[in-house]
């Protein structure tokens, strides 16, 4: 039997009982409202601000509870405490998005998926903020905004726009390898149970020797890969555009826990120097064979938020929170990404927004940072300023990152465009897609490039048939594009290609 709640009675923000919800308190029978109804006032003020800003990227998403626990033990090589034995188990909260489209947009669309990992260790939380592929399409911060302006609506018609997606794209030809990866049947994952995480950044770990490695982060999903098809895709978003949301909170709610089985792959200083591909290159992956996956832990994730606004809208995740042990990596795009997630978060939630639930560590907290708006916490007491003589808190010159020797010139050193960046698409086009693989690579491409103006069509199909000649012959024969100007416009530089095509 289900047991009977006591009724609270309700009451106005500052606690007041409320003595009646639907009558407005007017002068007369017919007369206007009083400004001194409080309760009206405070209910509708309220209302009024109930909409923080949008994420200007990840909008849409769902997210859950759960615990980290390792399985490997790989302290050796990082002393971060929440890895240090097997069996450790470490609260987490996950957030899953998709990246392009606003709050309200549908699940299914094709898109990568964010797979954002908060760690609320001991020492800290940890976030690790990754996406479900391996890789992405620039590799310097300083082509984010231009990235993400041209995946969204077009400033004028205020609709999605395949001119603006596919020039940048093919004026970009670093982005080949996660366009293959974003148009094959990875780019509609049928839920996010059914998707793995990569941390696609490389970080560093470092013990407490001062020694350090690289490392990338695999979460394998423990339900199976499952996509959608192109077409299953379009059909849901307008069947219901909430599908992985509703699945995420569905199997949670029906006891049925999700689970990823996390690896590293992990590089040593000495090869990072004269590895064949720049081990910080965000569009490239390390090759298995190369660096294989070795085990870490399992995550599960078991419980469902309690207020979605609370708890997943509010969650900020930030890949500069790291915990000693771990580290950044030089990869240009991580770094512009260490800047802009503590500031997007900021005007989005606040200055104090680490202290909201969803986002205060478990672990202790003194710093001098006071005051600010919405200081929802006690505040801190005096000293408010280091170095004090009234006991700390101090710094711990232990907990540094390990030394790293840098030199060269300060300058915008260009990244050398060349052949390098094709290699890795086409092992993913020949070697791992089957025939079915490639054939919707293929269709879903055409039906979104067809889109677009003619001579962006050829100059992004040249990029494709630069992977391989198959790859942009099908692009080309589905386009109905003269697959002789491919060819020519695949052989150019990269240079005289974009003057030949030139609008
Ligand atoms: P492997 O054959 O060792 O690995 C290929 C990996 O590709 C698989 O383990 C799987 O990774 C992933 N994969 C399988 N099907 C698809 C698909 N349809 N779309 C995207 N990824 C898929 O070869 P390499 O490590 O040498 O990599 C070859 C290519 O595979 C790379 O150039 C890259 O494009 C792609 N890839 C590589 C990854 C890596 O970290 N090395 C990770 C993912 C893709 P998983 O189990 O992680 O899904």
């Amino acid at each position: 039997m289900v047991e009977k709640k006591k009724k609270k009675t309700m009451t106005t923000s500052t606690g007041k009982p409320v003595d009646n919800d639907l009558n407005s308190m007017t002068a007369g029978e017919k007369g206007p409202g009083l400004l001194q109804d409080m309760h009206l006032l405070d209910k509708l003020g309220h209302f009024d601000r109930e909409r923080i800003p949008e994420r200007v990227v990840h909008a849409k998403g769902a997210g859950a509870h759960g615990y980290f626990e390792v399985t490997n033990d790989l302290s050796e090589y990082t002393r971060a405490k929440f890895l240090s034995e097997i069996g450790k188990r470490t609260e987490v909260f996950v957030r899953f998005s998709t990246v392009g489209g606003e709050r309200g947009s549908a699940d299914s669309a094709r898109d990568p998926r964010g797979f954002a990992v908060k760690f609320y260790t001991e020492e800290g939380n940890y976030d690790m903020v990754g996406n479900n592929t391996p890789i992405f399409f620039i590799r310097d911060a300083m082509k984010f905004p231009d990235f993400i302006h041209t995946q969204k609506r077009n400033p004028k018609s205020n609709l999605k726009d395949p001119d603006m997606f596919w020039d940048f794209l093919s004026l970009t030809p670093e982005s080949i390898h996660q366009v293959t990866i974003l148009f094959s049947d990875r780019g509609t994952p049928k839920s996010y149970r059914h998707m793995n995480g990569y941390s696609s950044h490389t970080f560093m770990w470092y013990n407490d020797k001062g020694e350090y490695v690289w490392v990338k982060y695999h979460f394998k999903t423990d339900q199976g890969i499952k996509n959608l098809t192109g077409e299953e895709a379009e059909e849901l978003a307008g069947e219901d555009p909430d599908h992985a949301t509703r699945d995420l909170f569905d199997s949670i709610e029906n006891g049925d826990h999700p689970s990823w089985s996390v690896y590293v792959q992990m590089m040593t200083p000495e090869e990072a120097e004269d590895y064949r591909f720049d081990p910080f290159d965000i569009t490239k992956v390390w090759p298995h064979g190369d660096h294989p996956l070795i085990p870490l832990g399992k995550m599960v994730l078991d419980r469902n938020p309690k207020n979605y606004f609370a708890e997943v809208e509010q969650a900020a995740f930030s890949p500069g929170n790291f915990v000693p042990g771990i580290g950044p990596s030089p990869d240009r795009l991580l770094q512009g990404r260490l800047f802009s997630y503590h500031d997007t978060h900021r005007h989005r939630l606040g200055a104090n927004y680490q202290l909201l639930p969803i986002n205060a560590p478990k672990a202790a907290v003194n710093n001098y940072q006071r005051d600010g708006p919405m200081r929802c916490d006690e505040g801190g007491e005096g000293p408010n300023y280091w170095p004090n003589s009234f006991h700390g808190p101090d710094p711990d010159p232990d907990k540094a990152l390990p030394d790293i020797d840098i030199s060269g010139m300060a300058k915008r050193h260009e990244y050398p465009v060349g052949e390098i960046d094709f290699v890795q698409p086409a092992a993913l086009f020949n070697k791992v897609m089957d025939d079915e693989a490639r054939e919707h690579l293929i269709g879903n491409i055409v039906d979104h490039l067809i889109g677009a103006q003619e001579k962006i069509q050829l100059r992004q199909t040249a990029l494709f048939y630069k992977v391989d000649p198959e790859y942009g012959s099908g692009v080309a024969e589905g386009l109905d594009i003269s697959l002789d100007k491919v060819k020519e416009l695949a052989e150019m530089s990269q240079e005289e290609r974009v003057k030949a095509t030139k609008l």
